[in-house]
């Protein structure tokens, strides 16, 4: 609750358990936190909506095009782009020739899972730099058979390691998800995330997990009642059994390059913090 106060969170309030299951009737708990300040959005329509308000400010977004790699030149990254299909037959062991190099002002590198391969891929880095990255795979489950969502609001459980604990989101046409649990990714190297090779596949047996987990909060979760819904995986900066890491925002201080800023780490709350972390990167770079 104090690091929601300091980041400016407003109207927070802890409840006792009666409070909470008094709003939430199928909730179990001792405590709770109510934020009544928080909401969800529709995720893809936000997009298309920022992608609109981008072209209006005169942007061009490049689909289908793949930043290989870069050099430096002076104060400068040159990035070296590709035509994202041509990628497709790559052996992944000769070198990728560019098609195009571009010499911006300014780079951000806000590659997600592969911003750290990528930032490697720049000539004239110091790779030392670069943190290490880890992966962690979770998958939702949604609820079936219900007419109308057990819950009004998304619930939290306490965190578990490496992830927010299996909690209940809704979406706005009132489907119920339960997720994401933790599956940490062994053996990812820098080819694998560059070329996002991950194995997005869900494992139908994970819903073992997710009932005794939901149950803790949700006991009276019917039996056959959750349907596997999708993967996700998390770019992390910390690995199994070490503390979290925050997300990390490297510019000229940390890498030596002015123009450029890697954005490493940005796993959830990501979305949520996106408008406030372009305002940050932006500011950075207006200064120079
Ligand atoms: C399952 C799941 C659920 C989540 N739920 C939430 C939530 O409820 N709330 C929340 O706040 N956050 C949530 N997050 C986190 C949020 O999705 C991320 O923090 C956010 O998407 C990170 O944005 P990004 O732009 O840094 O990276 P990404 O969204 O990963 O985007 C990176 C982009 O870069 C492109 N790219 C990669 N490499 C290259 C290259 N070499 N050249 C060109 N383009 C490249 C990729 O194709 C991609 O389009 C969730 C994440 C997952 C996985």
């Amino acid at each position: 609750m104090n690091l929601g106060i300091e980041n400016g969170v407003d109207g927070l309030r802890m409840m006792e358990g009666y409070e909470a299951m008094r709003i939430e009737p199928v909730l179990q708990c001792i405590k709770a936190l109510l934020s009544p300040m928080s909401g969800i959005v529709d995720t893809h329509s936000l997009m298309l909506s920022l992608v609109g308000e981008a072209e209006s400010y005169g942007t061009t977004f490049s689909y289908n095009t793949t930043v290989i790699g870069g050099h430096r030149e002076g104060n400068t990254i040159c990035l070296h782009i590709s035509d994202s299909k041509a990628l497709e037959n790559w052996d992944e062991k000769s070198p990728l020739q560019p098609e195009l190099v571009l010499v911006p002002n300014f780079v951000v590198n806000s590659a997600g899972l592969s911003a750290p391969s990528l930032a490697k891929r720049f000539d004239g880095i110091d790779s030392e730099v670069i943190p290490s990255s880890y992966y962690a795979r979770g998958c939702y489950f949604t609820l079936s058979n219900v007419k109308s969502p057990p819950f009004k609001h998304l619930i939290y459980p306490i965190p578990e390691h490496g992830g927010l604990g299996v909690h209940v989101t809704l979406d706005l046409n009132g489907q119920v998800k339960f997720g994401l649990d933790v599956e940490w990714i062994d053996g990812v190297d820098d080819i694998l995330s560059f070329m996002n090779k991950f194995d997005y596949s869900l494992r139908t047996d994970r819903v073992n997990r997710f009932y005794p987990e939901i149950r803790k909060y949700y006991p009276s979760l019917k039996d056959g009642s959750l349907e596997p819904g999708y993967t996700g995986i998390r770019p992390k900066l910390s690995g199994p059994k070490q503390g979290s890491v925050d997300f990390v925002i490297q510019g000229e201080e940390i890498h030596g390059v002015p123009g450029l800023v890697n954005l490493f780490g940005i796993e959830s709350p990501g979305l949520t913090s996106s408008m406030a972390i372009a305002e940050y990167v932006a500011g950075r770079l207006s200064r120079l």
